[in-house]
């Protein structure tokens, strides 16, 4: 049987940059492409490539690192069950960052990060091992704590400033303060500038 093939943006080897795993080895794989159009997205999608799952393992096994990190765009647009399954199957420990729109069986998944947007799926903020809310100064404060409760259920809640921006970073501290089940998640490649 054919292996499938994916939309990609790009490749790389780097440190993950935010959350729970900051600061570890990883490779990342960006998956193009996603609908959500958030007006502060960092992803440029207008150079991408096809390649098989295989082909993105032989590239991933290049790097010492075991953890690859499927990122986006939107990965869920895509068939990333398959891709999942491949990656587990050749033994690498998978990542999965989403905006948690289009459900997926994530079972399987060492980390499972949702960063809800304008809509999320409840059945992927139930799977999500993390919560990653992108907080500025439009966001909504008495919306996001919907998902506050979710902490009590196991899953780690990170408020990640929009932007770097300092008075967003300000808005996440004071919150965290508040909430001190919630956690800080900044973007520290950017301040590091870790290539
Ligand atoms: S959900 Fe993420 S990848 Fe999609 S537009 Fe928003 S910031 Fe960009």
């Amino acid at each position: 049987m054919q292996a499938p093939s994916f939309k990609l943006t790009e490749i790389f080897y780097s440190l993950q940059g935010e959350g729970m795993y900051t600061g570890t080895a990883a490779v990342f794989v960006r998956l193009s492409g996603c609908l959500m159009g958030c007006s502060f997205c960092d992803t440029d999608f207008k150079e991408n490539f096809v390649m098989t799952s295989e082909e993105i393992i032989k590239e991933v096994k290049k790097y010492p690192s075991k953890i690859v990190i499927i990122t986006g765009g939107e990965p869920a647009e895509q068939d990333i069950c398959a891709l999942i399954k491949s990656l587990k199957q050749a033994g690498l420990k998978v990542h999965i960052e989403t905006n948690g729109s289009i459900y997926f069986d994530a079972q399987g998944v060492d980390n499972l990060t949702v960063s809800p947007k304008t809509y999320v799926d409840p059945n992927m903020l139930k799977s999500a091992h993390v919560i990653k809310i992108v907080v500025g100064q439009d966001t909504d404060i008495s919306d996001l704590k919907k998902y506050f409760n979710y902490a009590s259920e196991g899953r780690l809640i990170y408020l990640q400033p929009e932007s770097n921006k300092q008075e967003n970073i300000d808005l996440c501290v004071k919150l965290i303060k508040e909430n001190p089940f919630l956690r800080l998640s900044l973007q520290t490649h950017k301040f590091a500038k870790i290539p």
